[in-house]
């Protein structure tokens, strides 16, 4: 059988008998795992191989598990690694995407995610997370409804409730309500096009807050379980 050519991102890895590593890369198809053998032998030059965050080229023996035979590194994101709270945060991303369902729209996904990357170069870590968590929710088919009230479909829209899943118009006030101000923040992240368009006009947002609530939401609409979210924006 012929080798395969996988790109991809390093999501996670871990120790597989005594030298080598099983490699988690995140790719257009979505999760692919690989033995990388021998990975934990320095000589071996093969670390940019295993390491988290790095964005691989990497050619697989066309097996049910397959073993890494070759690679190249396409970029290891420095600006990231240098900096601790990045770092935190990408893994807190990286985290997100390795508890995707196996139907994702994963192509949609690993673009959202290399251009999430690259903004990482001029953008904090927060802000990036808060977005790539808003524009995600379409990909949990949870995306909020946000142009019209849940309740009757009425576009004078007033209000954000994490518990109805989008907007309510003033007829359907509820205590637990975000106001008007927030839903139209969370629009514009929603449909703000992150590869075209300058994020600078969202820059003065108070990221913890439409991050605490983004994390509510996925708590309340989403069936995974995310650890740490709180210890990053103390
Ligand atoms: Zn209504």
């Amino acid at each position: 059988m012929e080798n395969i050519c996988l790109e991809g991102i390093v999501v996670s890895s871990l120790i597989y008998k005594e030298k080598s590593k099983i490699v988690y890369l995140y790719t257009k198809d979505g999760m692919v795992s690989f033995r990388a053998l021998g990975s934990l032998n320095e000589k071996k030059g093969m670390l940019p191989l295993t390491t988290t965050i790095n964005h691989l080229s990497v050619i697989m023996s066309n097996k049910a598990f397959p073993r890494a035979l070759d690679y190249t590194l396409l970029d290891s994101y420095e600006y990231i690694k240098s900096d601790l709270k990045k770092t935190l945060f990408m893994q807190y991303i990286l985290e997100i995407i390795s508890k995707l369902p196996e139907d994702s729209p994963h192509e949609r996904v690993f673009n959202l995610l290399k251009r999430i990357l690259e903004l990482f170069k001029d953008y904090d870590g927060l802000m990036l997370t808060t977005i790539f968590m808003i524009k995600m929710t379409y990909s949990f088919g949870v995306a909020p409804i946000l142009k019209k009230c849940v309740i009757c479909n009425k576009q004078n829209t007033m209000y954000f409730s994490i518990r109805d899943g989008g907007a309510l118009c003033s007829e359907h006030y509820k205590r637990d309500v975000f106001n008007k101000d927030i839903l139209d923040k969370i629009k514009e992240i929603y449909y703000l096009d992150i590869y075209n368009e300058s994020l600078d006009r969202i820059k003065d947002y108070d990221m913890i807050e439409l991050f605490r609530i983004v994390n509510l939401y996925y708590n309340n609409h989403v069936d995974i379980y995310l650890k740490g979210a709180s210890s990053l924006i103390f």
